[in-house]
């Protein structure tokens, strides 16, 4: 038996130094290795016919030659590999593998063009908590425990003990304007803010998604009215969708706004004559009004003193506004479906 193995590792040796192609390795391969008839594979049935103090030594010896022989196809294989390379089979001149070049997300997109927008007036973008607590969502915005106000905002909330009695529960923000008390107890003023988040509330259908992007703009100074309000979202309009469109301010409740309005801009489909999209000219499009004295006393601010506007939309309802998109599910922004995200 050793005889027969020294045999056949001397005769591959021989055999695998003439081997010139990839091809006849792997004739060589299944001659020696194969899983029938291969030579070695052959040998090591024959163990078992042997007396049995031979068998551990002759299946130590017949795994050692196996490993050498599968060493030396690995080695040779790899030698026969970048000689093909070299020899022909790859020519350097020709152009390389063109690699997809991705793009910013439309929402991102979106941001980047509304903090563009603003910035140019002063506004400066802050960032605050998505896991937010109950007193900067509603309380601190006018909207005590029981009001009912709050169920307007579908509210998803964090299983967690309040850590104390003014803080509240702890929330999902369900808007950016859980942002503007924060914003105020900074203590700088004025104030030019525009914050731009995620929100979160529990909606699921076509035209809401449980989480969504809003931007929420706040002013605040001395002698600030109603006529800067129109004017910053006059602004915003003409540079964000067009300098045709115009805006009206539409009456409206809010708890932590006085006077509050709804803003609706003329339909860029019809340029305000009346269409299937808008029926009378106008599409709504946002929330605003000027500061409520309760949110900036929240926020330490003497509302004798000082006065302000905020106003906050969603960014995803913008955005499709402005290129004209009628998607018929919301939903489809956020399915990474690049049949959808690579026409934009
Ligand atoms: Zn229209």
């Amino acid at each position: 038996m050793k005889g027969k193995l020294e045999q056949i590792k001397k005769e591959f040796q021989k055999e695998i130094e003439a081997v010139k192609s990839l091809a006849d390795l792997e004739i060589l391969d299944n001659k020696y290795l194969g899983r029938k008839s291969g030579a070695l594979t052959s040998a090591m049935k024959e163990l078992k016919s042997l007396a049995k103090e031979e068998i551990p030594k002759m299946g130590q010896l017949a795994n050692e030659v196996k490993i050498f022989l599968t060493g030396e196809f690995e080695k040779t294989k790899k030698k026969l590999k970048s000689q093909d390379q070299i020899s022909g089979s790859f020519d350097p001149t020709l152009p390389g593998t063109e690699q997809p070049i991705g793009h910013l997300h439309l929402v991102s997109q979106a941001i980047r063009e509304i903090s563009s927008i603003f910035e140019h007036i002063g506004f400066q973008r802050a960032r605050y908590p998505e896991v937010e607590w109950d007193y900067y969502a509603f309380e601190a915005l006018n909207m005590p425990i029981s009001h009912p106000a709050r169920d307007e905002w579908e509210t998803f909330f964090i299983d967690q003990k309040p850590i104390n009695k003014k803080l509240g529960q702890r929330i999902l923000t369900p808007h950016t304007s859980s942002g503007q008390v924060r914003e105020m107890e900074k203590g700088i003023l004025p104030i030019r803010m525009m914050n731009i988040s995620k929100t979160y509330r529990r909606q699921i259908d076509a035209s809401h998604s449980p989480m969504f992007h809003q931007f929420e703009g706040l002013v605040i100074d001395k002698d600030i009215n109603i006529t800067h309000l129109k004017g910053t979202i006059e602004y915003f309009v003409k540079r964000f969708f067009g300098e045709n469109r115009e805006i009206r301010l539409r009456p409206h409740h809010f708890q932590f706004t006085e006077p509050s309005f709804e803003v609706d801009i003329s339909c860029g489909v019809c340029e305000g004559r009346g269409c299937k999209l808008c029926k009378e000219g106008w599409l709504e499009l946002a929330g605003a009004g000027l500061v409520h004295p309760n949110v900036l006393k929240a926020g330490k601010i003497d509302p004798n003193k000082y006065s302000g506007f905020a106003f906050g939309w969603g960014v995803e309802r913008s955005y499709l506004m402005k290129s004209g998109l009628n998607i018929d599910d919301i939903r489809l922004l956020y399915k990474n479906d690049l049949r959808v995200i690579n026409q934009f």
